[in-house]
Order: C-alpha cells, then sequence, then structure tokens
C-alpha cells in the first residue's frame, strides 16, 4: 500500500516546508533543549473572558447540540454584518451576502471548489499565505505568482504587470494586513483591484484575517468599502487572530452573492457548519466594543518595539509593521533563507519561518512570529547574540 493508494491530488501537493522543522524541533526537545518556536502562525493569548463566559453559558442550553443552520445561526450572520456596518459602513444582508465558516481557511479551500474549472488560473500572492496555492491545487487549477516586491511595499504594481496575466485570470487573491510580509494598503489599492477586477472580469478573493491587528492608529480598510466592490469581490475574515479564537474555527466569508451561493452548496454537501455555542460566543465577541482588541494589540505592540529595536541592533534591517504579529526579517546576504532558519534552529533553538515558505520572492527572508511572553522573546534575543554568524 502506501504512496499508491494517495490520489493524484495529494501525491502531488505543494511541498510544506514547517514539516522538516517540526521534525528537527521535536529531536531537539528530546536532547533536552529549550526550543524558542517563533515560527507558529497562532496567538498564545487567550480569548476575552466574556466570550469564553458567553461560550459557558451556551453550552448549558441544550438546544444548542442540535445541528447548525447550514449558512450559520442567525445570530452569528446578523453579527457579522453589524459588525460590517459599525467598522466599515458597509452593509451587508446576513440572508445572501454572509456566510459563516469554520475559520477562514475551509472557506479558502472550498470556495475554489466551487468556483473555478480545471486548468483556470488564479492569481496568487508571492510571497502570500501557502493555503491559497493548496486551494488551487486541490480544486485542479493553476496558480499564477502575482509579483510582489519589497521596493513597492509589497503592494501589486497592478499597471505595471503584463495585461495577458488579468486576461486568463479568473481569481486574484489579495491579502493585507499581510501574513507573511506584513504590508498594509489603503483605499487607493483596493480602488485599483476593483476596477481592474471589472475591467477584466476577474473575482477579488480578499483575506483580512489581520485586518485588526493593527498599530500606531492604522485601521486597515475593507476591500468592501470601494463602490461596486460587491460585484467582483468577496473578503474573508477570521476570530482566530483578533479574538484569540484560533482552536474554535470560525470565521466568514462576506461580498459577492453568487461566489458564497456557490460556496454555500459545496459547503452544505460538506460540512454542517460550526457547533452553535461557539457561533454565539463569536457573535458576542463581534458585536462587542473593540476594546479587548486593542488590549492585544498593545500587548503585540510591546513585543515588536522591543524586538524591532533589538534585531536593529544586531544589525538587522527590520521594519516596524502597522499590522499582523509577524516580523519580515531581511536576513543576511550569505545565507539563504532555508540555511538561516536553520541555523538559528541547530545554533540557537530558536525557530522562525524560512520566506520561502510563502513562495520563491520569499528568498532573502524569514518570517518571525511575536506570538510568545516578552520574556521568551528577550530570551530569543540573547540567543541571537550568541550565534556566530561568521561561521
Ligand atoms: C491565520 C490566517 C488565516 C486564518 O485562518 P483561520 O482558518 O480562520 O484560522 C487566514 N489567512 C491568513 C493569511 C492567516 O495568516
Amino acid at each position: 500500500i502506501g504512496m499508491n493508494m494517495f490520489s493524484d491530488i495529494v501525491q502531488t501537493m505543494p511541498p510544506y516546508l514547517f514539516s522538516q522543522f517540526q521534525k528537527k524541533k521535536e529531536e531537539l526537545i528530546k536532547k533536552g533543549i529549550d526550543v524558542i518556536d517563533l515560527g507558529i502562525g497562532a496567538p498564545d493569548l487567550p480569548p476575552p473572558s466574556f466570550v469564553v463566559e458567553k461560550l459557558k453559558e451556551e453550552l448549558n442550553e441544550p438546544t444548542n447540540y442540535t445541528y447548525s443552520p447550514y449558512a450559520g445561526c442567525k445570530e452569528y450572520r446578523e453579527a457579522v454584518a453589524h459588525f460590517y456596518e459599525r467598522e466599515y459602513g458597509v452593509q451587508l444582508d446576513p440572508d445572501t451576502e454572509v456566510l459563516a465558516l469554520i475559520g477562514s481557511k475551509e472557506g479558502i479551500v472550498h470556495l475554489l471548489q466551487a468556483v473555478l474549472n480545471p486548468g483556470e488560473i488564479v492569481l496568487v500572492p508571492d510571497p502570500g499565505y501557502p493555503v491559497y496555492r493548496t486551494a488551487v491545487h486541490f480544486a485542479r487549477g493553476k496558480s499564477v505568482y502575482l509579483p510582489l516586491d519589497a521596493e513597492n511595499d509589497y503592494v501589486p504594481l497592478f499597471s505595471k504587470l503584463p495585461s495577458t496575466i488579468y486576461e486568463n485570470a479568473k481569481i486574484m487573491f489579495l491579502n493585507y494586513p499581510s501574513n507573511p510580509t506584513t504590508a498594509t494598503v489603503g483605499m487607493d489599492t483596493f480602488a485599483e483591484a476593483v476596477s481592474l477586477a471589472r475591467k477584466h472580469r476577474i473575482f477579488i478573493v480578499h483575506d483580512s484575517a489581520y485586518s485588526f491587528v493593527t498599530f500606531q492608529g492604522f485601521k486597515a480598510p475593507s476591500i468592501l468599502q470601494i463602490n461596486g466592490a460587491k460585484e467582483v469581490a468577496v473578503e474573508f475574515g477570521s476570530l482566530s487572530k483578533s479574538y484569540n479564537m484560533a482552536g474554535c474555527r470560525i470565521g466568514y466569508i462576506v461580498g459577492n452573492k453568487d461566489m458564497i451561493k456557490a460556496l454555500s452548496i459545496i459547503k452544505s454537501n460538506t460540512d454542517t457548519c460550526q457547533f452553535l455555542p461557539i457561533q454565539k460566543a463569536a457573535a458576542a465577541a463581534l458585536m462587542s466594543d473593540h476594546k479587548s482588541v486593542q488590549a492585544n494589540n498593545r500587548i503585540y505592540e510591546q513585543r515588536m518595539n522591543m524586538m524591532v529595536e533589538a534585531l536593529q541592533a544586531l544589525g538587522m534591517k527590520v521594519q516596524r509593521p502597522k499590522a499582523t504579529f509577524f516580523l519580515w526579517i531581511p536576513i543576511f546576504k550569505e545565507y539563504s533563507s532555508a540555511q538561516f532558519a536553520a541555523k538559528l534552529l541547530e545554533e540557537a533553538g530558536v525557530i522562525v519561518t524560512p520566506g520561502t515558505a510563502f513562495g520563491p520572492s520569499g528568498e532573502g527572508y524569514v518570517r518571525l512570529s511575536l506570538s510568545a511572553p516578552i520574556e521568551r522573546l528577550r530570551q530569543a534575543v540573547e540567543r541571537l547574540k550568541q550565534v556566530n554568524w561568521e561561521a
């Protein structure tokens, strides 16, 4: 048996760079080495206590153990709509323009099953979140990289790309604030993307997972704030990062009715949405004021300030991000990003993610996650100081 039983689609999955590091990490831990894992993409902080309390309360309600409506319960969909109205002034019909998801990752993968035919082209950011590519692969589509350059702050130069790219593409992924680059955009970039999408009949899938993990007064826009965006765009959102609910698996898709309808057909034949108490706790989170999110962001900001200064003192040219809990760090030239990450793990017991895990343009960078207590980050800095970079 073995590989022969795997489908072609599984056998030809794009390689997953993280698994090698995971193995190495386990080896080191076995040897008694204390590994500081700054490779992770999930918050270390707990959800706000009012969310946990709401969850407990809903757990005690016997009727909550039945199947959820496929699209998510009304309370949750209405909370998402209310949230968009309050945060962005965007009106959404909770019945046709909002769909509950078991995390946005699930939604991204299933959306492509619902809208893509084999061989059709999808533009995916490079560097970008690896799930976009795997989702295209599962749908037997073709990923074409949307190039993003550090020189242009990782904002696509839409007008400079050959128009043939757009003519053949069906879907374009965007993700701002961005994992892994931490780049942010203003409304002008979204306006340009929407006008391009309308002209070339492309659909835009905007992933807004980090829209509320922002600093220095920055407020990330929604693509749905652009006039006409609903004709061509959907936006994915998640409570994983803003409310530290990553393990609860709850997110949403909003925007274009037709894409949402298509996704709902795949989903209603695949899953039966999320456990009702989780949806209701998430609704409470979205209906709340933003205090818990702001408190979270202040913690990330403290960690970020400490880490950026420490890395700059070590000679690294890292910039202070306006959003996300990552640092996107240009590395010393003599190393590839995989070599650099391997050296950090072996010599310092610190895990960072090689930039190439996010696409070929990630070469020359590593991503460091700030989702660890500040003392732990300080420890990591002390260890970085001990590494002999000349060897
Ligand atoms: C963490 C993350 C998500 C969120 O995934 P969930 O499935 O909602 O937990 C989506 N997109 C990006 C870019 C992320 O980093």
